[in-house]
């Protein structure tokens, strides 16, 4: 993995949706023709600028940074209220069961967004290909 952010793709299915492909300015991502296919990400073109997070309706695509013995793992999040940045939360994983708590260390919106948020948790970086979103920590 990169020590800057990128994207992470995880969409299975072949079902007829592109906006990944048409949000992202640098062309990194590609699904083509038919618009069933999945889409495939090029690694060398993706600046880890979140428009493709933001634009998901599946929300299905992640950024993830990894440096050292830490990751920063982005995940979207469309829930009210929002947690801030210095926030300790609860990282869970695709099924939204829990790993750990996780410092908050960035909240944001890219300038495409329509509403859904940008979260940024600091991870151990063993935890980067599972830590998939987050909850309150008393919940
Ligand atoms: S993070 Fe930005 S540059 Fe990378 S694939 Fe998504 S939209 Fe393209
Ligand atoms: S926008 Fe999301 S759900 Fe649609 S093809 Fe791209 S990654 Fe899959």
């Amino acid at each position: 993995m990169e020590r800057r952010p990128v994207a992470v793709i995880e969409c299975p299915e072949e079902i007829p949706c592109n906006p990944c492909e048409t949000a992202c300015p640098h062309g990194a991502i590609r699904v083509g023709k038919p618009i069933t296919r999945r889409p495939e990400l090029d690694l060398a073109k993706c600046t880890g600028c979140g428009l493709c997070v933001a634009a998901c309706p599946g929300l299905a695509i992640f950024l993830v940074k990894e440096e050292g013995d830490t990751a920063e793992v982005t995940f979207p999040y469309e829930f009210l209220s929002l947690p801030r940045v210095g926030d300790v939360v609860t990282a869970v994983n695709r099924d939204g069961e829990p790993l750990g708590a996780a410092p908050v260390v960035a909240v944001r919106q890219v300038r495409t967004s329509d509403g859904t948020w940008l979260i940024t948790l600091a991870v151990p970086r063993s935890l980067a290909d599972e830590v998939r979103g987050m909850r309150r920590l008393n919940r």
